[in-house]
């Protein structure tokens, strides 16, 4: 290991902040091994031998949106034939099919912008989820269905949080981070501004002790001190409240996105890019925020594996019918519990099934 990397090491240890050149440094020069062996003595000191992972069930409730993100191969406008919006009862027959059979804890909820759906919509869909589902926490709305919403009710996010927790809401997921840059933002085709408003938004629902979700998108038109700054700006807002409960580096899907065509993307991001961004997440976090989530959704199970070797604690869910990333035209599947004990339990570690809010609910014995 060079005395650079040996240096950033001993600070991640102790828990001392990596700097920004730092983390470009190990984005741009450091070895991989010596990052994975760094990442994974932190995440060792931090879960021991654990790897989480939840029981749940990812609703995408509509496609229809009006943001139209240019990486998002998703959304429709309300015009095709394949656009949707569940009704409450459509959503309630969804859950239905799985909440019972696989014994779903944690039920992602999210879709597109719709106009058309306002607050009540919401208010009365959480309150017959929960009546119906109890068992089973409520993961719901990016920030930009959740600034909309807002918009629509005139009413400020901080008004609107409340009325959705009183509602059902549990947690917030991560969604809409992508890379916090403005300038990346305009070029992935995001709303001027939505940087901001998605770090004011996690920061007014961890002033109300909501808890939420980080995620960072990486392998588009980023650079590696983009993603340093994403990292540091999520650092520092965890340090005023300890809200996130886990961050997800993931990777732009290309597949059907006009974001293909203007930023010429032909291929996702490799597993070594996948493997780094995992373990410098770790490193960059450290204790400060837990958990670290492979996201096998994105990365396959192959690569879920081995993030674990690499700083991840967290493999992240079964995710029954998840819609958004099979529009990219990628085959994803479900993962039932069993094959995902088995995925950690063979890198030797001891798989623990959580709930929404990372408790244990079960650890299984290799
Ligand atoms: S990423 Fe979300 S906000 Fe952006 S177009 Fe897709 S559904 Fe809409």
């Amino acid at each position: 290991m060079d005395k650079r990397l040996e240096s950033i090491s001993q600070k991640a240890l102790s828990g001392g902040d990596i700097g920004r050149e730092e983390i470009r440094y190990m984005y741009d020069y450091a070895p991989l091994t010596s990052l994975g062996k760094i990442a994974s003595e932190i995440a060792r000191s931090v879960s021991g031998n654990k790897v989480s992972f939840v029981s749940n069930l990812i609703l995408n409730y509509t496609n229809i949106c009006n943001v139209r993100c240019h990486f998002c191969a998703f959304y429709r406008t309300g015009k095709e034939d394949d656009s949707y919006a569940l009704s409450e009862e459509g959503v309630l027959q969804e859950i239905s099919k799985y909440y019972d059979r696989f014994g779903i804890t944690q039920l992602l909820i999210q879709g597109g912008v719709n106009p058309s759906l306002d607050l009540d919509y919401y208010v009365s869909l959480f309150r017959a989820i929960r009546k119906n589902f109890p068992k089973m926490g409520i993961h719901g709305l990016s920030t930009s269905e959740i600034s909309f919403i807002s918009r629509k009710a005139r009413i400020t996010v901080r008004e609107l949080l409340p009325l959705l927790v009183e509602a059902g809401l549990e947690t917030i997921p991560g969604a809409g981070a992508e890379i916090l840059s403005d300038e990346v933002r305009k070029a992935i085709g995001r709303p001027a501004g939505s940087g901001k408003e998605w770090l004011s938004i996690m920061e007014t629902a961890h002033s109300l002790g909501i808890r939420t979700s980080a995620t960072m998108m990486y392998g588009h038109v980023e650079s590696s001190l983009d993603r340093a700054d994403h990292l540091i700006a999520i650092r520092e807002l965890q340090k005023k409240y300890r809200g996130f409960l886990s961050f997800t580096p993931w990777n732009f899907e290309p597949g059907n996105t006009k974001l293909q065509e203007t930023a010429g993307i032909s291929h996702r991001a490799g597993g070594e890019t996948v493997l780094r961004n995992i373990a410098i997440s770790r490193i960059v976090f450290g204790s400060l925020l837990p958990v670290i989530q492979t996201s096998w959704l994105t990365n396959g199970v192959q690569m879920g594996q081995l993030a674990i070797s690499f700083g991840a604690n967290d493999w992240g869910g079964t995710i029954y019918d998840e819609k958004v990333i099979p529009a990219t035209g990628k085959d994803v599947g479900n993962l039932r519990k069993e094959t995902i004990v088995q995925s950690i339990s063979s890198m030797g570690m001891t798989p623990v099934e959580r709930d929404n809010l990372y408790r244990e609910i079960r650890a299984y014995s290799s």
